[in-house]
């Protein structure tokens, strides 16, 4: 198990992973908006302005839509504004040369290919590259979750424990298997698998449930849960979108 790496983002005991199970959604979902805002804190007061989160986010060209939608509400403004100020410094000459080598004359057509290859570089070395660093810390954060969520089903207590809980959303039930496929964690993974197919089942009929009920000859019949099953399979496919 990655204790250290579980431990650097505060998930670093079994009672700490049972908690984030025991809450209502999914325990990778829960993991990262905790763990967005110990980050977030940080990165504001610290790292924003050290070299290699700098360079991250000017070559990203600032950050994802829905962490730049994160920062509009949150963070201070001094260092919202030194980040979107150095973003714009950094990247300026790069795109100034970009307009000059557009405004250039075309060459004649034997070296069109050649003249392609080089303006092709000009937009390759503006064009954002990496990760945000508020994904990829979240990534990071989700990883180190479900590696303790696998610990933790390994044993009788945490698997009674999961198999009670919402289970993961389906993109972190992706990254779980993306990451995690391989015969060591088999025995495991079957927990994590049997949960979802069992969750995706309860919504599915929940669905046939709001047809069903949809019928004219059955509209007085009181309206239940049903009548919110697309929400609830929405949030499955998707997690928290608050993060
Ligand atoms: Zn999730
Ligand atoms: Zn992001």
């Amino acid at each position: 198990m990655k204790k250290g790496m579980a431990g650097r983002r505060g998930i670093g005991d079994s009672a700490e992973i049972e908690s984030l199970i025991a809450q209502d959604g999914c325990p990778a979902c829960n993991a990262c908006v905790q763990g967005l805002s110990r980050y977030s804190f940080w990165f504001f007061n610290q790292s924003y302005a050290e070299g290699s989160a700098v360079g991250q986010y000017v070559r990203n060209w600032g950050f994802c839509i829905r962490h730049t939608a994160m920062m509009a509400s949150a963070g201070p403004v001094w260092q919202k504004s030194a980040i979107y100020g150095w973003i714009i410094r950094n990247q300026l000459p790069g795109l100034k040369r970009l307009a000059g080598s557009l405004r250039r004359r075309a060459p004649h057509y034997v070296n069109r290919r050649m003249a392609r290859g080089r303006m092709r570089k000009t937009v390759d070395a503006v064009a954002p590259t990496g990760a945000c660093v508020f994904c990829e810390h979240e990534e990071q954060t989700a990883h180190d979750c479900i590696s303790e969520l696998l610990e933790a089903v390994s044993e009788e207590k945490g698997r009674s424990i999961y198999e009670k809980s919402s289970g993961l959303c389906m993109r972190h039930f992706f990254l779980m298997l993306d990451r995690f496929c391989e015969p060591a964690y088999a025995r495991r993974i079957s927990v994590l698998v049997d949960l979802q197919i069992a969750r995706l089942e309860e919504l599915g009929a929940s669905i046939e449930e709001f047809f069903r009920k949809s019928d004219y000859r059955r509209s007085d019949e009181p309206k239940g849960e049903e009548q919110t099953a697309w929400s609830r399979a929405a949030s499955r496919f998707v997690g928290r979108l608050d993060g």
